[in-house]
């Protein structure tokens, strides 16, 4: 008799634990790849196809790893590198000039199971930056590296290392030249719609939320940052909870837009606690969050997607990058707003 218990009892469990993996059929994956004045009487029908070409490559990769098994981290990492590598974006190669006519790239990455977290800032030489970021989680006792120490952890721990000019495009030198013309002509205080030409110039930060098969979110964020900044600026890209965020309790958030008013919005945590202690939506709360930035006069947008697959792609600016896969891999690949 007993020994029949034990048996019911084994087939119960194994019933079980195989329901759960029947279960896991959820993942998702969703990117940007920058906020700011994108609109359609601007863009080139080449250019537009450009970029979403570009996204769709990015977000296949990730979405290929998650169908497969594979962990968010992973997913985050290698879609990130596909944007990183590619001219188009503001973040690796592509990344705007300081005011110095040099690079420094900042980018974060967080794991929303164990809350660990890793971040760089002002790095010249790591090809990939969000590389670098999860090694700083992996393999340091800290959250966050700067500067040229950053720079040598990351070769120290392997990674890939180009010299500074590896990342210098034509375009970005440009931008950043206009900048400079305006700014040396000006004597006043700058009007709103000067205001905007400058912040439209660093378009382009790229960003990926995704969850795996095991319900694990995670979340990353890579930037060149603001075209000729000064000082060694840091923006909202590498602070955890300002441009990134992953919490497997509420949701994973990247963002992009103007970082000292995400930074004081705090916005990515934000968004997770909303989740997280009010219950909202990803959509209520990003929608919520995002108001705030407009109402202290910053602009810029978030990607953010839950434990079930929720996804919210929300911004303030006429476009934004962006691209959303769900498991059945309907893919939906969109910059403007009206869209
Ligand atoms: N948030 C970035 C920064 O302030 C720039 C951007 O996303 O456009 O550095």
């Amino acid at each position: 008799m007993k020994h029949i218990l034990k048996v019911f009892a084994v087939i119960f469990l194994v019933s079980c634990s195989s329901k759960v993996e029947v279960d896991k059929t959820t993942f998702g994956i969703v990117i940007h790849g920058g906020a700011g004045t994108i609109l359609k009487e601007n863009m080139s029908e080449e250019m537009e196809k450009a970029y979403r070409d570009k996204l769709t490559e990015a977000i296949a990769v990730g979405h290929a790893i998650l169908k497969a098994g594979g962990t968010s981290q992973d997913a985050v990492e290698q879609t990130i590198h596909v944007m990183e590598n590619s001219p188009l974006f503001n973040s690796g190669k592509g990344a705007v000039l300081t005011a110095d006519e040099s690079i420094a790239l900042d980018a974060s990455f967080m794991d929303g199971k164990t809350l660990d977290a890793g971040a760089i800032a002002g790095v010249k030489h790591v090809k990939n930056p969000i590389s670098a970021a999860i090694k700083v989680m992996n393999s340091s006792p800290h959250v966050m590296l700067s500067g040229a120490g950053a720079d040598r952890f990351a070769a120290e721990e392997g990674l890939d290392t180009v010299p500074e000019s590896y990342f210098i495009t034509e375009r970005r030198f440009n931008a950043l030249k206009r900048v400079k013309a305006r700014e040396a002509n000006k004597q006043t205080a700058l009007t709103t719609s000067e205001m905007q030409y400058y912040r439209n110039q660093r378009i382009g930060t790229v960003g990926c939320v995704a969850l795996d098969l095991n319900g694990n979110l995670a979340a990353g964020t890579s930037t060149g940052g603001m075209t000729n900044k000064k000082w060694d600026r840091i923006g909202d890209a590498p602070i955890i909870g300002a441009g990134t965020y992953a919490n497997n309790a509420s949701c994973g958030v990247s963002a992009t837009g103007w970082g000292e008013f995400f930074i004081r919005s705090v916005v990515a945590h934000d968004i997770a606690a909303l989740v997280e202690y009010k219950n909202l939506s990803v959509v209520e709360a990003s929608k919520q969050v995002m108001q705030k930035v407009k109402d202290l006069g910053g602009d810029g947008g978030v990607v953010v997607l839950d434990s079930k697959g929720n996804v919210a792609m929300e911004f303030n600016t006429s476009g934004m990058y962006r691209a959303h896969m769900n498991s059945a891999g309907a893919i939906d690949v969109k910059i403007y707003k009206n869209e």
